[in-house]
């Protein structure tokens, strides 16, 4: 089969990979669509964000938000049928301890990221384990599955954590394909969006998505506008996107006295004043990564209820052989939200 591979000096490899074999409890799927991460640059360049020593190896296949058909099912598989269409949710825990047996796989010490440790959805097929399959509905494409299993599950999960509601206006600052989850996730839970952003085209995206307003930050005065719109107040919710030191502080910033904040992009350092900007006006501020697997059944009734498609988000669209090429645009931001498709006439002998 064919697979990507990033050695992390900025290169790609499109190589030729057996078919992975489904073992006890694992299932094999049919890649049908892979999105690339704003994390998956890591890789590319070297200094991987997530994982352990395997990650930086260059030879684990990347890919954390894959969706396909299941095509061969291991010994002891129980909960998925071939034929079935399945997302994968990024994380395989022990499925024992406490957080694990509470749907916090991601929270389990013995974590692995799938694309980060073991070999991920940039390749036409992945074994998985079957406790980490999604199912799809038909209404959801696979290209929402994708978008679910990452960007959209994070928001799903954070704005219910932040209880997010028709009472709140919400800044969403760094309008990536995580800002545009956000504007999504936030407009259906009711709430007005403050979308904030310096490349116009994403500020128009959000716009497109039912930003109520967008914010331009480029000519540094994004929070006086903000503020000018919230009758000086800032908003009740404000939630990071961009992973960036000025975005996290605007956020603080933004959010009204009493109000909450959320961290969700990724991001190392930063420098704040927490008196200022979050212990005197007791916000309560929480970080947003991923969302716990029993949550999926109930995210999947949001998105049908309120006539969501998250594969709007997406971008541009690649085949693996054109690989090179995506995350080349990924890196040098002339993409933002890469989805990776397949020729669904490919038979699985024919590529073995
Ligand atoms: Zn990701
Ligand atoms: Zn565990």
């Amino acid at each position: 089969m064919k697979a990507v591979l990033l050695p992390g000096d900025g290169t790609v490899e499109v190589v030729e990979r057996p078919i992975p074999v489904p073992s006890m409890n694992q299932v094999l799927i049919k890649v049908r669509s892979s999105a690339i991460c704003a994390s998956d640059l890591s890789l590319y360049s070297g200094n991987a964000v997530v994982g352990g020593n395997l990650a930086g190896s260059g030879k684990i296949i990347p890919g954390h938000e894959a969706a396909g058909d299941v095509v061969e099912i291991g010994e002891g598989v129980r909960s998925v049928a071939v034929g079935d269409r399945v997302a994968v949710h990024l994380s395989i825990g022990c499925m024992h301890c406490e957080f694990c047996r509470a749907g916090y796989i991601e929270q389990c010490l013995q974590w692995q990221c799938v694309g980060f440790d073991v070999d991920g959805g940039d390749a036409e097929y992945i074994v998985v384990p079957e406790a980490v399959c999604l199912q799809l509905p038909p209404e959801l494409s696979y290209e929402a599955g994708s978008v679910m299993v990452d960007n959209f599950g994070t928001q799903y999960h954070t704005q219910k954590r932040l209880g997010v509601s028709g009472t709140d206006v919400v800044t969403v600052v760094g309008l990536g394909p995580m800002g545009a989850a956000a504007v999504l996730v936030a407009k259906a839970r009711g709430a007005d969006v403050i979308a904030v952003d310096l490349v116009p085209h994403r500020l128009e995206l959000a716009r497109t998505l039912g930003a109520d307003h967008v914010v331009d930050v480029s000519d540094g005065t994004a929070l006086e506008q903000i503020l000018a719109l919230t009758d000086g107040r800032g908003t009740e919710v404000a939630i990071d996107c961009s992973g960036n030191a000025a975005g996290e502080n605007l956020a603080l910033d933004a959010a009204a006295r009493l109000g909450r904040a959320a961290f969700v992009g990724e991001s190392s350092s930063a420098t704040i004043n927490p008196s200022e900007q979050f212990l005197r006006k007791e916000l309560t501020v929480i970080g947003g990564w991923v969302f716990p697997i029993y949550e999926y059944d109930e995210m999947v009734r949001f998105i049908l209820r309120h006539g969501i498609t998250p594969e709007v988000t997406v971008s541009h669209r690649f085949t693996l052989d054109e690989a090179p090429t995506a995350f080349r645009m990924v890196q040098e931001r002339r993409a933002d939200k890469v989805m990776f498709v397949f020729d669904e006439d490919t038979e699985k002998e024919s590529t073995q």
